[in-house]
Formats: structure tokens, C-alpha cells, sequence
């Protein structure tokens, strides 16, 4: 344990962001991460408690005590081979999980937890900063072949864990750049892109080959997801070169709302937006690029698609910014003693909020309005939920002015026909139907053809997706070893 009296001696301090007047006028990341002696500060808050929640509450069951008494003892080269063990990608983490770790803090209970999140966050950054990060080579290769579909967190999880026990790994990515959501989804202003690559060039150096433009199996052609493809590659053919096949191509296909008014130009997706404005910030030329400058922009889902939609119009420079949630708002405080340590009900409030936004709660969408094919309004009713339906409360009918509506109400299943191709059998959600048991785990019922992620859990979070694709790596090397030393 770090200091005993840690906890009572020092307050949480929250990471700092850039005022939103100059953070608004660019894409780039704009939270001041903890210094080195504010970083021993928060670790010495930990308790090291007996029974410590927060690593059953981390998806990757990152081993949160002892890297925070390691911090405090400024042991940083260790810290970090503690953090690595559980997290192929840190960086990631510790900038856009929501850390449901915090919320299963000890600490929690009554007090503010420790800012664990950002302890790993200046860990990796520190580790990066003193070239601790390096490539780590196999003792040896097995000669055993796995391609990897999509990637995402779970495909670069999964492809830099096999690379790292001396399989040949070669990742297939549809897109012209890998990353998955964390590259065509999530905005730069939460992440930069720069994670993504260098983290591409430490798996290539471990043997990863990477081949982007290349979608397995055909393209739907109702799908309202971009497809930057150039190349396509049969399923038959995979199953034929490779030894294993690992299914992490995600769940892209958006919820769409089937009201009047749904096809008047100036409503969009969400993942028709977001993505455009990555592009664009890598230095593309996006043609029609979709633009919220000076319009009224109406954002229908309260999620983080939701908020970073938001956080993309307000930097185009939006004349107002209104998001609709179909649920009512939720308390301000989370109610402790009832929900610790579980992720609590509360309201959350993201730093694209803080930069200008309207919220509106349980409020649901009866029609889109236009003129001439274009949108200038919405139809909305207010709603109330009773025993679980939800139910119109009647004479609050309003008419919102709008330019621009960007639907961000989650994700359905996977986008591209890639269980088809494979023939692998669907869960009654549409995604991949593969248990996550110890024996057998991951494993769809195409024989050698393994799936993670979202494509077989649903659309869900980066720490979950990291999990998933180093649980899957250890599924696949007992498939083709009979043994893996790679962790659970
Ligand atoms: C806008 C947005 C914001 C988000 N914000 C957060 C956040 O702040 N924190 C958080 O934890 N989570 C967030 N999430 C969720 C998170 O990004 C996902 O849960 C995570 O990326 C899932 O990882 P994955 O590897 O399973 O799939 P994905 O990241 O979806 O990657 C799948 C990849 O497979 C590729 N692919 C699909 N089909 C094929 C094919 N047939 N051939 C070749 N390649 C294929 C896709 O192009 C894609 O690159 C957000 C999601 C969105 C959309
Ligand atoms: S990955 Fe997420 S849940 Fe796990 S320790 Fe980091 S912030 Fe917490």
C-alpha cells in the first residue's frame, strides 16, 4: 500500500481541460493530464482494500492497486509493466473509458474515488515520453497462420496478442486506416489519432501485417456506412489460407428512425458525420462534406455518439446545438448505498456539454419537417414511462427549428454481411453467437472461425472490446497449440 493515510490527507484532483473558447477552435485533445507529483498524489489516495473492487469493476481487470502503489513510490517503468499485463492499449483507455472502475472504488462509498483513470493515463503517457513503449518480439514462430477481420480495439488487441506468442497475424480492415470506431467514430478532440498509428507500427515490428481497403465478403448495397474499400476478399479464401479466422468487425449498423419526413435531406446518421470530419482532420479531401456551420442543429440520442456530435457541430461553428434523449433526466447524484459498486444511474454531463449544448429529456420525435425536400423542423411530443412503456403526455406537442438532424440512437448489429459469408450462426440481436466460457469460448459454429468485440457482444466500450480481443487471442492459440501462455 502506498501511504496509509493517503486517502485522508488528499483530495481528488480531476485532469484539467483548455477553456472551451480556445479548445472550439480545433479537433486536437484538449485535457491537461495530471503532472508527476499530482499523479503520486492521487495513487497515494489508494487503500489498497482488501477486497479491491475497482479491478473486478475494470473490464480488463487492470491491477489497479498495485499500479497505484508503485506511482506513489515513483516506480513508473514497473507501474507501466503492470499496467501492460491486462492492457494492450492504455492510451486509449485512459482517455476515453468511463471507468467503471471508479464508480466500484472503495473510496466511492463515501467519499470521491481515486482518479484511476487518470493515473493510467499519465502512466502510458509517461511510458511513451521515456521510450519504455517497444515492441515486444516472439521467442519464437509457431508457423501458424490467423487472420484477423476489422480493427478495431478488439482486432489490434487480438492481432498484437497472437503476434506476441509467434503466430503470423495478418489484420484485414475495410477502411482505408485501422482503428475501427477509435479512428471513423470517436472525434480527435477526445482522442488523437497518433495513438492509433503508433501503436500500428509496434505491431508490425511484432510481425503484424496489416492490409486496409480490403472488406471480406460483399457490401450491402442499402448500407448507409461508408465504404472506403478498394478490394474485396472471399470468405472461402480465409478459410483456406489461414489456420483461424477471428470475426472482429464491430456493430456499425446505426438505429434509424422511421418517422415522417425521415428521407428530407439535412438527416443523418451520426456515423455519416462523425467520421467525415476525422477524415478530413487527417488531412483528406471529403467532397460534400456534411457541415453544421451556422445551422440549427438537432442531435437525437443522449449517448456518447450523441455528445460527440455535439462536440463536432459546435467546432463548425453551429448556430445552436439541442440533443433529445427518449429517457427522463436522471438525478444529479447517484444513489450510493444502492447502486456501489455497479455503474450508478446519474446524470452525466460530457465536456462536449460544457462547450454549448440544450438538453432536452424525454422527449420523442413524431415527424421531421421541410420544404422543397429539406428540413427545417421536427414534430416532438413529450413522453412519461409507466409500468416500463412509454406513454405520450398529451397537449406537448412542439415544433423544433432545424438545419441539420444527426440520429446517434446506438447500433443494431454488425453492418457488413461478414457472418453471412462466413455462414456464422446470429444470436437473436443479429450479432455473432460465441460464449465467452473458459473452454471453447469465442468460438461461432463455422469450425476455426472465432469471433469478439462488438460484433459478437453488441456495440459497447473500448475497454470491453480490448478484453474481448485478448481473451479471443488466448481461444485461438489453444485452438491451434493446445495450450496458450497468454493471459485470460
Ligand atoms: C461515435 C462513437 C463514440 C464512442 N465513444 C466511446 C467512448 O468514448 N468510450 C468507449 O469506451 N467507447 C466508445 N464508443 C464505443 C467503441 O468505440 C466501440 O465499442 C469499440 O470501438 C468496439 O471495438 P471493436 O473492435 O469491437 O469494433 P470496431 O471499433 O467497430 O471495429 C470494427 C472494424 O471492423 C471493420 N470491418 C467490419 N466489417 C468488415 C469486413 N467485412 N471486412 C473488413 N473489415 C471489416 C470495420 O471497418 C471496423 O474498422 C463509441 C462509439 C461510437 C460510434
Ligand atoms: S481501463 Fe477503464 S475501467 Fe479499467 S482501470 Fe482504466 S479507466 Fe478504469
Amino acid at each position: 500500500m502506498g501511504k496509509v493515510t493517503g486517502f485522508m490527507e488528499f483530495e481528488r484532483v480531476e485532469e484539467g481541460y483548455k477553456p472551451v473558447a480556445q479548445r472550439l477552435k480545433h479537433y486536437q485533445e484538449f485535457v491537461i493530464g495530471l503532472d508527476n507529483a499530482q499523479a503520486n498524489k492521487q495513487a497515494a489516495r489508494c487503500m489498497d482494500c482488501g477486497t479491491p473492487f475497482c479491478n473486478n469493476g475494470c473490464p480488463v481487470n487492470n491491477i489497479i492497486p498495485d499500479f497505484n502503489d508503485l506511482v506513489y513510490r515513483g516506480q513508473w517503468k514497473a507501474a507501466l509493466e503492470t499496467l501492460h499485463s491486462t492492457n494492450n492499449f492504455p492510451e486509449f483507455t485512459g482517455r476515453i473509458c468511463p471507468a467503471p472502475c471508479e464508480a466500484a472504488c472503495t473510496l466511492n462509498v463515501n467519499d470521491d474515488a481515486v482518479g484511476i483513470k487518470s493515473i493510467e493515463h499519465a502512466i502510458i503517457d509517461r511510458g511513451w515520453a521515456e521510450g519504455w513503449v517497444l515492441p515486444q518480439l516472439p521467442a519464437q514462430k509457431t508457423g501458424k497462420k490467423v487472420a484477423v477481420i476489422g480493427s478495431g480495439p478488439a482486432g489490434m488487441a487480438a492481432a498484437q496478442q497472437l503476434a506476441r506468442v509467434g503466430h503470423d497475424v495478418t489484420l484485414f480492415e475495410k477502411n482505408d486506416r485501422i482503428g475501427g470506431l477509435l479512428r471513423y467514430g470517436i472525434p480527435d478532440f477526445k482522442m488523437e489519432k497518433s495513438h492509433i498509428d503508433r501503436r500500428a507500427e509496434q505491431m508490425q515490428k511484432e510481425g503484424v501485417t496489416i492490409r486496409t481497403g480490403v472488406l471480406v465478403g460483399d457490401w450491402p448495397q442499402d448500407s448507409k456506412v461508408t465504404n472506403w474499400s478498394k478490394q474485396t476478399i472471399n470468405a472461402a479464401q480465409l478459410q483456406q489460407d489461414f489456420d483461424a479466422v477471428l470475426l472482429c468487425a464491430g456493430s456499425e449498423q446505426s438505429r434509424d428512425l422511421g418517422v415522417p419526413g425521415r428521407d428530407l435531406a439535412g438527416v443523418h446518421f451520426a456515423m455519416e458525420f462523425l467520421p467525415q470530419q476525422n477524415k478530413v482532420n487527417a488531412g483528406d479531401k471529403v467532397k460534400g462534406q456534411i457541415r453544421a456551420d451556422g445551422k440549427h442543429v438537432i442531435v437525437i440520442g443522449g449517448g456518447d455518439t450523441g455528445s460527440d456530435c455535439v462536440g463536432t457541430s459546435n467546432r463548425h461553428g453551429a448556430a445552436s446545438v439541442t440533443q433529445f434523449e427518449v429517457m427522463p433526466q436522471p438525478p444529479v447524484e447517484e444513489n450510493r448505498p444502492m447502486t456501489w459498486p455497479y455503474w450508478p444511474l446519474k446524470l452525466r454531463t460530457s465536456s462536449s456539454h460544457d462547450e454549448g449544448c440544450t438538453r432536452e429529456f424525454a422527449i420523442s420525435t413524431k415527424e421531421f419537417l421541410g420544404e422543397k425536400g429539406k428540413l427545417t423542423g421536427l414534430k416532438t411530443v413529450k413522453v412519461e414511462w409507466k409500468d416500463g412503456k412509454m406513454v405520450e403526455v398529451a397537449g406537448s406537442e412542439q415544433v423544433f427549428k432545424a438545419d441539420l438532424v444527426l440520429l446517434a440512437m446506438g447500433f443494431v448489429h454488425p453492418v457488413a454481411p461478414v457472418l453471412d459469408a462466413f455462414g456464422v450462426d446470429k444470436d437473436s440481436r443479429g450479432n455473432a453467437k460465441a460464449g465467452t466460457e473458459l473452454v471453447g469460448g469465442y468460438a461461432t459454429n463455422v469450425p476455426k472461425v472465432f469471433a469478439a468485440g462488438d460484433v459478437r457482444r453488441g456495440q459497447s466500450l473500448v475497454v470491453w472490446a480490448i478484453r474481448e480481443g485478448r481473451q479471443a487471442a488466448r481461444a485461438v492459440d489453444v485452438f491451434l497449440m493446445g495450450a496458450s501462455t497468454l493471459p485470460r
